[in-house]
């Protein structure tokens, strides 16, 4: 197994909301994305596991992954604790992506502010030889590039991916997360925690703004930490037109 890209969110659906748009242009453009899980969101308010992991498996076949993985950590006590960063460098020197993505460091829920650690983390670990000796598993590989993608915190992008022409294949990827979407029970008014809109809005919200900064209708926000290297990787990920 040969991944171009791996993408790891917090929950299912993290990686579809923030990022769902560019994972579609990639598998157009024939590259072979996976998406690993850390938790399988059991601690979310709306619907079961099992129904959640029905959605995850609609979602994946939509976006025409290569791969979807869950790494089986706790919901709402994600930590980039040792075994969960030596266990995700495990993942990675398996799947041996070009390009890792992850949350940004800095957001509002704390499973997705570890995620954003532990991607950081578990990328330089995959690197180390001495590392993956120990481990008895693939020989060590750390993906060229880490990019972060932006939850409700805005940070200041790197680039952004216009996403256009797929935002309504985007939309309909969310859909398949119908029970994140829909109230659970009269009191609930279709209103996130903390926002006045459903994930939907948000999403749009979201890519109508990041969109405007490069004078496109939908856009999708990735920060790189520091220098970008000019070695064609971008231009083989991120191709004009
Ligand atoms: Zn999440």
């Amino acid at each position: 197994m040969k991944l171009d890209a791996l993408v790891l969110g917090a929950h299912p659906d993290d990686a579809e909301i923030s990022f769902g748009g560019t994972m579609l242009r990639w598998v157009d453009a024939g590259l072979r994305v996976g998406v690993l899980d850390l938790t399988r969101g059991e601690m979310g308010t709306r619907g079961t596991v099992e129904e959640r992991d029905a959605e995850t498996r609609a979602a994946t076949q939509l976006l025409g992954l290569a791969w979807r993985g869950n790494a089986e950590l706790p919901d709402g006590r994600v930590e980039p604790s040792l075994p969960a960063r030596e266990q995700i460098a495990r993942t990675i020197r398996e799947l041996r992506p070009d390009v890792l993505v992850a949350h940004h460091p800095t957001d509002l829920h704390p499973d997705h502010c570890a995620a954003g650690h532990l991607a950081r983390q578990a990328w330089y670990l995959s690197g180390l030889a001495r590392l993956a000796q120990q481990d008895g598993g693939p020989e060590a590989f750390r993906p060229g590039i880490l990019l972060h993608f932006l939850g409700h915190i805005p940070a200041d992008p790197t680039f952004v991916v216009d996403i256009s022409e797929v935002f309504e294949r985007k939309m309909d990827v969310i859909r398949c997360y119908a029970k994140q979407l829909e109230p659970s029970g009269p009191d609930d008014r279709g209103q996130h925690f903390l926002f006045g809109a459903d994930i939907l809005a948000r999403a749009e919200t979201k890519a109508r703004f990041f969109g405007e900064r490069i004078g496109v209708r939908h856009g999708e926000a990735l920060v790189h930490d520091g220098p970008f290297p000019l070695d064609g990787t971008l231009a083989r990920l991120f191709p004009r037109g």
